[in-house]
């Protein structure tokens, strides 16, 4: 029997006011079981050096906790565009998310697929993602670092992969190098078109994930619902349970055997900490909830 925290759930946590003081106590207070953290701007370029002292606290408070940690690069992040020194920017941005996934531990850096922006651009965008990936991917693995995931998106905007098939010809483009994972983000694939709420809509997509992507690529996934309709390319997060999605997909999500083992980050609305704490007890209640059926009395076939 699988050990409860085969899938630790937890949240998108806030740091300000200092990574280990701000991140630590919300673990504590939401019952997060794994945290995703930001170590620049989200909607920015800085790249700001982390404070040792911060960064050590928030290693040695995760190991203490047993809670895996992740950074989700800056959201500006694209290796598709069409602009060169977007594309600099954006590697020179994960270059530094490696090095400080370094520095506080965490697992893995998760960026989104981004996009070709202009018509004609897409076959040199993926040109892009190899030449820039590849470097990245070879220097994390030297260092024993983080591994990167990416994240396809909500579709629309000539993204490189939003359907989970797409996430074969990105794999494909950096030789399906060991440290480039995937990150699945449920209201992403709802808004690129994959029907999680049709009964076994959010088993077969994660089927087709695993058949496109191989057993062991998936190593995050974002839970969240939706405010938006299948397909609407439209991306605004909702809490379990009280969007589009609904919790029946969820319940699948956590049933799945891809998912075993595999972290999940809730990034839905919270008011403080209540939305995320409501959501952990959700996707926990899911999880554990195949546990009540009763055993089978083993005992018997030993008579
Ligand atoms: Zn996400």
């Amino acid at each position: 029997m699988p050990a409860l925290s085969s899938r630790p759930v937890g949240a998108h946590t806030p740091t300000s006011g200092g990574l280990a003081k701000a991140a630590l106590p919300y673990a504590d207070t939401t019952g997060a079981k794994v945290v995703q953290v930001y170590v620049s701007n989200s909607r920015g370029w800085a790249l700001p050096n982390g404070d040792p002292k911060q960064d050590t606290l928030f290693r040695d408070g995760c190991a203490e906790r047993g809670i895996p940690a992740f950074i989700h690069a800056a959201l500006l992040v694209n290796l598709g565009s069409p602009t060169p020194e977007t594309v600099e920017k954006s590697t020179q941005t994960l270059a530094h998310a490696l090095r400080r996934g370094v520095a506080i531990g965490a697992q893995a850096v998760v960026f989104h697929a981004g996009s070709s922006v202009d018509e004609g651009h897409a076959e040199a965008a993926m040109r892009q993602v190899r030449r820039e990936l590849l470097p990245l991917l070879d220097w994390t693995a030297d260092v024993g670092g983080p591994m990167l995931l990416v994240e396809p998106s909500a579709g629309g905007g000539r993204s490189l992969a939003s359907r989970v098939e797409q996430l074969g010809p990105y794999l494909d483009a950096v030789d399906r190098h060991p440290m480039l994972g995937v990150c699945f983000d449920t209201c992403h694939a709802w808004a690129a078109g994959h029907d999680l709420a049709a009964e076994g809509g959010m088993t077969a997509t994660l089927d087709t994930l695993v058949a496109t992507v191989g057993a062991d690529r998936l190593r995050l996934i974002h839970a969240n619902d939706s405010k938006d309709l299948c397909g609407s390319t439209r991306d605004r997060h909702e809490n379990i349970g009280k969007g589009t999605i609904g919790e029946p997909a969820f319940a699948e999500l956590m049933a799945h055997p891809a998912t075993a083992g595999v972290p999940i980050v809730v990034e839905t609305p919270s008011e403080k900490h209540i939305g995320h704490t409501a959501d952990i007890t959700t996707l926990t209640r899911l999880t554990t909830t195949p546990r009540l059926t009763p055993t089978p009395p083993t005992h018997l076939s030993a008579w």
